[in-house]
């Protein structure tokens, strides 16, 4: 028997149910398809295509050490795969479930014509804790609220263990396209020094980043999570969105690592799971969460068109407000961004600023290395308050009453803004502006009435 195995957001070799499946059965061909043309498939970003290079040349790698190569094929997956199966003569498909309505019409439409061609077409759940349509109410819709979405889970059986990489695989040669002709790499100007310096993508690396987490960080996670200047979070985003590693892989650690002492930071840890669960349970529900507001009423929000100067003082980090600046500085060098100041650099913008929470999300779609469909928007409207479990409306971030509470030495913002090296007063640096930092681009206390005053307003609609 010979397997083909497409590989999508799973890109790892253990704890991979349908590789692991594929190889107890016999040969193997293992592939991953560059589809962007699909219908409703959303391009991925810079800082995703960057990532998902380096994944894919570590994977390839990997396999390589077990025997096989790593197909790699780009079109629309309903052409690639049947003609996949074609030249290598495989007698099944096998691939992990993923959840974005797009994708879901892609593999229902392949498996419908598989199948009726007389192939053997398997899923597997890979890469949710629990499937989306498993955990409801007690009137079998799906949960709107955090807290008791969780307790739901939590209710339930135990994830299964994780699976063990298979330890040899065999298959024949398929032709490979050529990962550099892909062009995933940034092109004309090389902006990816950052993320080169932050991150090794792949499987290896995101069980190292596990372990050493479970192992020492997470001693005190519960506080120190909300340090921004502290590595105090496992980092493991980007490896979770491309599936270098499985959430069951992370729960199962997290467990045989609890000690007395760690205990509740590790609760916490795993709670943060939860709200990955969460999120792409709402979209699962709701794919409409990806683009429009959960909630009708914010239809009418008069969202502000923001000048191009404005926005770019977004962006790039020169809105003159130290904690807002510093993260999206981190966020542009990085690829990534403390959770916090996720939080409070969006409130900036659809708040202070007023801007729809969708220009927000689409610059964090193309600048966040652990970019997700379904964490982002949903994190996105939640700090809009346009979402299903959202901040309330009159929750606005000051940026500066949550530096001096969350960065009170300013190391964070020292670090990301050279400027404020030596200011003296560095979370609000505007009555003695250092040479090359800008002034404040808006009056906070103004800025939070005209958004308390429209969000009024729509309440009462
Ligand atoms: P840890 O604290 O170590 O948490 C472990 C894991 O739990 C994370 O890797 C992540 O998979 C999950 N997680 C933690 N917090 C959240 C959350 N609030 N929602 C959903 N899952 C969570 N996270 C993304 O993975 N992709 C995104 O595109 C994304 N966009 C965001 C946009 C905004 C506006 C905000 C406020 C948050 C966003 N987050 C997103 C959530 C969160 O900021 C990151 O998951 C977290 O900072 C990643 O760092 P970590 O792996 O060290 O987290």
């Amino acid at each position: 028997a010979l397997t083909l195995v497409w590989l999508r957001d799973d890109l790892r070799i253990a704890d991979n149910p349908a590789l692991h499946a594929a190889a107890g059965r016999g040969d193997v061909v293992v592939c991953y398809v560059l589809d962007e043309v699909s219908e409703g498939i959303r391009p991925l970003g810079g800082a995703s295509r960057w990532w998902l290079h380096n994944s894919l040349s570590s994977l390839r790698s990997a396999f390589e050490d077990q025997g096989i190569p790593l197909v790699l094929r780009s079109g629309p997956a309903a052409d690639v795969i049947p003609r996949l199966i074609e030249e290598s003569g495989a007698d099944a498909v096998f691939w992990n479930r993923r959840y974005v309505l797009a994708e879901r019409n892609v593999d229902a439409a392949l498996k419908g014509f598989l199948s009726d061609e007389g192939y053997q077409v398997h899923s597997f759940q890979a890469n949710l804790l629990f499937e989306p349509w498993e955990v409801t109410t007690g009137s079998g819709s799906p949960y709107k609220v955090f807290t008791p979405f969780w307790r739901a889970c939590r209710n339930r059986p135990a994830p299964r263990e994780p699976l063990d990489g298979p330890t040899v695989l065999r298959g024949p040669n398929v032709d490979s396209e050529d990962l550099d002709e892909w062009r995933l790499l940034p092109d004309t100007f090389d902006w990816a020094g950052g993320l080169r310096q932050t991150w090794t993508p792949g499987e290896l690396t995101a069980q190292a980043l596990l372990d050493r987490f479970v192992t020492g960080t997470v001693d005190g996670y519960a506080d120190a999570r909300q340090l921004p200047d502290v590595e105090g979070t496992s980092r493991l985003s980007p490896h979770l969105r491309f599936g270098e590693i499985s959430p069951f892989q992370v729960w199962h650690s997290a467990r045989a690592a609890s000690t007395s002492a760690t205990a509740s930071d590790l609760a916490i840890f795993t709670q943060e799971l939860g709200w990955r669960e969460f999120c792409w349970q709402l979209l699962y529900h709701q794919p409409r969460l990806a683009t429009e507001n959960y909630r009708r009423q914010f239809d009418a929000f008069p969202w502000q068109q923001p000048d191009s100067d404005e926005l770019d003082a977004w962006q790039y980090g020169r809105t003159g407000f130290p904690l807002i600046d510093a993260g999206m500085r981190q966020l542009w060098h990085t690829g990534w961004m403390h959770n916090r100041v996720r939080m409070a650099v969006g409130s900036f913008l659809v708040k202070n600023m007023m801007v729809d929470w969708r220009v927000g999300e689409q610059w964090f779609w193309d600048t966040l290395v652990d970019a997700d469909p379904a964490n982002n928007a949903a994190n996105w409207q939640w700090v809009a308050g346009s979402g299903a479990d959202a901040a309330p409306y009159f929750r606005i971030f000051n940026p500066v009453t949550q530096s001096k509470k969350f960065d009170p030495d300013g190391r964070y913002l020292r670090r990301w803004i050279p400027e404020l090296r030596s200011a003296h007063k560095v979370h609000e640096p505007w009555t003695d502006l250092p040479a090359g930092y800008p002034p404040p681009l808006l009056d906070l206390k103004v800025s939070r009435e005209r958004a308390l005053n429209a969000y009024q307003d729509l309440r009462q609609d």
